[in-house]
């Protein structure tokens, strides 16, 4: 039997097909554009005879009811999912859990409600993912469902940690508070870290750095988040890629004041063209750090800042943990970006992080140790896998029906 992993965005389908027995991939794919003239369907498999695999199709795919029709007809074609019934569970991405979801759940009418009922904390988000979600229902309703929310591992922080210093009814009434995301993706290398040092995870104290275009860190201790730098919306916390992260709010209202900026170009402001891009003009790190390493002064600048907030979070979570034992890097900066690593690391080896240079280098593709022979906290860059976490939890339910 199979899994099969939808991320459903506003105008994009993202789908993994997983072989239920031992987790492995079978195919994967992207549909986007959907709702345009133009749209693009892709996917990639491992023939019979081992050889790897693309499909394309520009054909316009004008909704996502047609997406999951295009999405189907690849995967029989490619002789990967011939039929539905060779399905045992379908996983959706959700981005919100608000406080209603603490655990992936099998969803039925309730759940979709629940979701529904988020959306005002996730305007983008959770429309777009609800719609993979009622087609998919439409189609197959027989095969169970299972919705896997960015939101819930972060559920276990406690209230001193998820509360602003805010007016309590803000909270009571509005849900304002801390909920965090990229949740499944801490969880999973948190617990690959786990895995990767032999010691139970309830025995670790570990600080994940999902650092991608969007970027959050995680505190975690025996394997449950107590903190992290996300907050009741993803703009709060780390530099981003064009997001600001951390700012006093105070500025909002002077820029309101001075430059007569609304609501929504405010909006822009902080989400759009402020992170890296705000600093230097570009919001991808590969070419701000070769800009940096030309000697360009601004990428200098964007990257120094992005370090420096990402170093501050590090000793903060290592304050709010009691001590670490190891510290995570993921998401395509922190996989991939080895100067990010060590201008983060540099001046804390008083701390027990001591960083090999030499092995910091090094690019492969599986859990690379990064840490020096004497350095008391291990430093591990792991790949993260979204995708392979919502299946593995997906099956997780499965096996509880
Ligand atoms: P993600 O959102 O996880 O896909 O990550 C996107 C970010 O990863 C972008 O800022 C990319 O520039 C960055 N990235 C991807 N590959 C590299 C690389 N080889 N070196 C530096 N940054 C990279």
């Amino acid at each position: 039997m199979k899994i099969l992993v939808l991320n459903s965005g506003s105008s994009s389908l993202k789908f993994q097909l997983f072989l239920q027995e031992d987790l492995s991939v079978l195919a994967s794919g992207l549909i986007e554009q959907i709702g345009d003239l133009k749209s693009a369907a892709q996917l990639s498999f491992v023939d019979a005879a081992g050889n790897e695999q693309e499909y394309h199709n520009n054909e316009p795919v004008p909704d996502h009811r047609t997406a999951i029709g295009v999405m189907a007809e690849m995967l029989r074609e490619s002789g990967m999912l011939t039929d539905m019934e060779e399905l045992s569970g379908i996983g959706h991405r959700v981005v919100h859990g608000g406080e209603s979801f603490h655990q992936p759940v099998r969803i039925d009418g309730d759940v979709i409600g629940a979701i529904r009922k988020l959306i005002p904390l996730a305007p983008l988000h959770n429309p777009a993912n609800l719609i993979g979600i009622e087609v998919a229902m439409e189609q197959v309703s027989h095969i169970p469902q299972v919705a896997v929310f960015d939101t819930a591992f972060h559920q276990s922080i406690p209230e001193h940690a998820y509360l602003y210093a805010l007016p309590f009814e803000l909270y009571e009434k509005q849900k304002v508070r801390r909920y965090g995301f990229h949740g499944t993706s801490h969880s999973y290398v948190a617990r690959q870290a786990a895995h990767y040092l032999e010691r139970p995870i309830e025995e670790i104290n570990s600080i994940t750095l999902h650092l991608g275009n969007g970027a959050s860190a995680a505190a975690i201790q025996g394997g449950k988040c107590i903190d992290t730098t996300m907050g009741m919306t993803p703009l709060e916390g780390l530099v981003m890629g064009t997001r600001s992260g951390d700012l006093d709010p105070a500025i909002i209202f002077y820029l309101s004041r001075e430059m007569g900026l609304d609501i929504e170009e405010l909006d822009t402001l902080l989400n759009k063209k402020s992170g890296l891009k705000g600093i230097c003009g570009e919001n991808d790190m590969r070419t701000i750090s070769e800009a940096a390493e030309q000697g360009d002064q601004q990428a200098r600048l964007a990257l120094a800042i992005f370090c420096y907030r990402l170093k501050k979070y590090i000793g903060a979570y290592m304050a709010a943990l009691g001590g670490v034992d190891c510290i995570v890097f993921t998401g395509g900066i922190g996989e991939n970006a080895a100067v990010v690593r060590r201008l983060c690391c540099q001046g804390l080896e008083r701390l027990g992080i001591r960083l090999d240079e030499e092995k910091n280098n090094i690019r492969q593709k599986e859990i690379l140790e990064i840490h020096a022979a004497d350095s008391p906290v291990s430093l591990l860059v792991i790949p993260t896998d979204e995708e392979y976490e919502i299946a593995r939890q997906t099956m997780q339910i499965i096996n509880t029906l």
